[in-house]
């Protein structure tokens, strides 16, 4: 029943977080700022990729699932696609040469909304435990691709940009693992829903408004 009842919490804050969380705010407010930049009518497919790109990185929990519970416990930051030095350049040669084929007038466009979203991700993420941006390149200018010697680097919001020493990176893995294995790896991240968020959210939903009305 417990167990139950914590996972109607999880999905209720989830729902909440999808809705009116940071990344989805990251999708809205990048494609409002480009189409308005690139001078675009409202499209609804645009703005769902918009989304798709700001919750990117973060596609890489489909396949941690399917993972067993103890390769999980490493958590998805290490194992997925939180690696900005290779995901970043990489999704966004794809998402060029995609939309190159298929939207060849919209592939600036898409390109530059991809690279905005996808990196607006991983600053989010930075903010909350560090990320280990630079990837499997360690501290000493060698790289590794031991999990815990990639993360040697880290940039925090609270610090700002900060080189942290091997152990406290291990001290982040290991704070992290616990959560995920304790709470869950989605449930150990969600983070509250405030009025800001949604005042934001409203903010931008205005903003597309006009958008759909002054649309040629
Ligand atoms: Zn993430």
């Amino acid at each position: 029943m417990g167990v139950l009842k914590n996972n109607a919490v999880v999905s209720k804050n989830l729902l909440a977080q999808l809705v009116f969380g940071v990344d989805t705010l990251i999708g809205l407010g990048a494609y409002i700022l480009m189409s308005f930049a690139f001078e675009k009518d409202f499209s609804i497919w645009f703005l769902l990729l918009s989304g798709i790109f700001a919750y990117l990185p973060d596609f890489d929990l489909l396949i941690f699932f399917l993972l067993s519970k103890e390769q999980r416990r490493w958590g998805h930051w290490r194992l997925g696609f939180h690696h900005p030095m290779f995901f970043v350049p990489l999704s966004v040669l794809i998402v060029f040469f995609l939309s190159w084929k298929w939207a060849p007038d919209s592939a600036v466009y898409l390109t530059v909304l991809a690279f905005m979203g996808i990196m607006g991700h991983f600053i989010h993420d930075s903010t909350k435990d560090g990320l280990h941006w630079f990837s499997p390149i360690t501290r000493d200018g060698g790289w590794s691709f031991d999990p815990l010697r990639w993360a040697r680097i880290k940039i925090s919001y609270r610090d700002g940009i900060e080189i942290v020493p091997q152990r406290e990176v291990a001290k982040i893995y290991e704070r992290i693992a616990q959560k995920a294995v304790g709470e869950g790896e989605v449930g150990s991240r969600l983070e509250k829903v405030t009025w800001v968020h949604v005042y934001t959210f409203m903010l931008c939903i205005t903003c597309l408004g006009v958008m759909v009305v002054t649309a040629r």
